[in-house]
């Protein structure tokens, strides 16, 4: 049996407490050891990984694919080869799709289409309600028993209490977590962008810190006595890292995810009516920014997402009022995370992958034997990506594999790149040809995955 050799870089796997140099053996899909040089044979494949970050492949635990009904913004096989461009090897897709992924037939349908054409691995996170529409308790147990990674209302919030109580009673019983998007809905009626100045400026209506802060301290103390785990998606605000700071240090089962736009830009950015500035929740002040990455650095927040939200160039040329929330993310993140949080010495390299790797895969029970994502462990599947550090790049959308180009980082210059990224052990992204391929070996492209 052939092997693949990713030999020579700095291979991190925080799941294990390594960060060394060292070499990576891969053998029919799997890790087989990570360590010292083992003696060549003339069929390696070789990986030339000097000079690189050797780390898990990443995860992200909140993208919208837009299958099925939004084809024309993304598909599974755009958004996936979005991700394989931007070093992601596992996505988790929200429900927010038409229609709704609230069933057990429609999480068999993500699961089908993946294995057709995903270039990586793909999760559907089912819906919390039927429809989404806050009424009746979707089929949970069902959802979860087709392979569901967690639950959400994503693109709305669970508004209901008493709703929110039974869905968290169902969720705890699956072992997987209740994924909240935290917007009280009366206080962003008509609402477009944080409340402040430049809204005011701008004469549109406000968005307030509160409405985000309300639903967690509330979802928080009704969790209390169920104790199912409960993850705020996407928070935005100083205030929101505050409560979940607190909570946590009570020991309660509360995690939450950043994401690369609220940690460098501000509201100002909506200026000039720009819709690429406009998302869901929205971009606040320079002091929320500065609290966000103050979670990061204590532990707060424990994972890094992108909530990548294609849509089409039509949509967001609408008035700002009128256009969609929401920017593509999936090709730009790392390089974001890396100028918002390693380049600024609020983490270390080894603590970003581990937001951004094993983090993710407990968040949605992808890291245990039945998966065994998130990890460089001997054995695990070879997701691997291989990410060079000093990599010069310039984010230019035209580029994206992906199907939209809504991006408000258009033009900035990046440092850090993802170079290489394997899934299952095969090569789907080889950005420079540092992969030397056996003569017999597969091309890049899309990537049969055994689940
Ligand atoms: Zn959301």
């Amino acid at each position: 049996m052939s092997r693949t050799v990713i030999s020579a870089g700095r291979v991190i796997d925080p799941a294990n407490g390594v960060d060394a140099l060292a070499d990576v053996v891969i053998e029919s899909g799997r890790i087989i050891h990570v360590g010292s040089p083992l003696s060549p044979r003339a069929d390696d494949e070789r990986v030339d990984a000097s000079g690189c970050i050797v780390s898990p492949g990443l995860i992200d635990p909140h993208v919208h694919l837009r299958e099925p009904g939004s084809e024309d913004a993304e598909t599974i096989a755009t958004g996936s080869a979005a991700g394989i461009e931007g070093g992601f090897t596992t996505l988790c897709c929200m429900p927010n799709t038409n229609p709704a992924l609230d069933s057990r037939v429609m999480i068999e349908f993500i699961n089908r289409q993946a294995q057709l054409h995903a270039r990586c691995r793909v999760f559907a996170v089912g819906a919390v309600t039927v429809g989404r529409k806050g009424e009746e308790l979707a089929e949970i147990r069902l959802m979860s028993r087709a392979g569901a990674v967690g639950f959400s209302d994503d693109g709305d919030v669970v508004e209901s209490p008493a709703m929110m109580h039974r869905a968290l009673s169902q969720i705890r019983l699956t072992g997987l977590a209740l994924m909240q998007h935290c917007q009280e809905p009366t206080l962003t009626r008509g609402a477009v962008m944080n409340a402040g100045p430049t809204a005011t400026r701008l004469g549109v209506i406000g968005w307030p810190s509160v409405a985000e802060e309300l639903i967690i301290e509330r979802d928080i103390r009704i969790n209390r006595s169920i104790g199912c785990r409960y993850h705020v998606q996407h928070l935005s605000c100083a205030g929101a890292v505050e409560i979940i700071r607190r909570a946590r240090s009570a020991g309660q089962p509360v995690s939450a995810e950043a994401s690369p736009h609220h940690l460098l830009l501000t509201d100002e950015a909506c200026d000039g009516y720009d819709t690429m500035a406009k998302m869901n929740p929205p971009l606040r002040r320079k002091s929320d920014v500065e609290a966000i990455r103050a979670g990061v650095a204590d532990g707060t927040i424990t994972i890094l997402a992108t909530d990548h939200a294609p849509h089409t160039a039509e949509r967001k040329a609408l008035p700002f009022d009128r256009a969609p929330f929401g920017i593509v993310g999936l090709e730009t993140a790392l390089a974001l995370y890396i100028k918002a949080l390693v380049d600024t010495n609020t983490i270390d390299w080894p603590r970003l992958i581990e937001l951004m790797t094993v983090n993710p895969a407990r968040l949605c029970n992808l890291d245990g034997p039945s998966h065994g994502l998130g990890s460089l462990a001997v054995g695990s599947p070879a997701d691997i990506t291989i990410i060079d550090p000093e990599a010069r790049w310039t984010i230019r959308s035209a580029d994206f594999p992906g199907k939209s180009r809504n991006t408000p980082f258009e033009g900035w210059d990046m440092r850090g790149r993802a170079v290489l990224a394997l899934v299952a052990g095969r090569v789907a992204l080889d950005r420079d040809g540092r992969a030397r391929p056996r003569t017999d070996s597969p091309q890049p492209g899309a990537v049969a995955i055994t689940r």
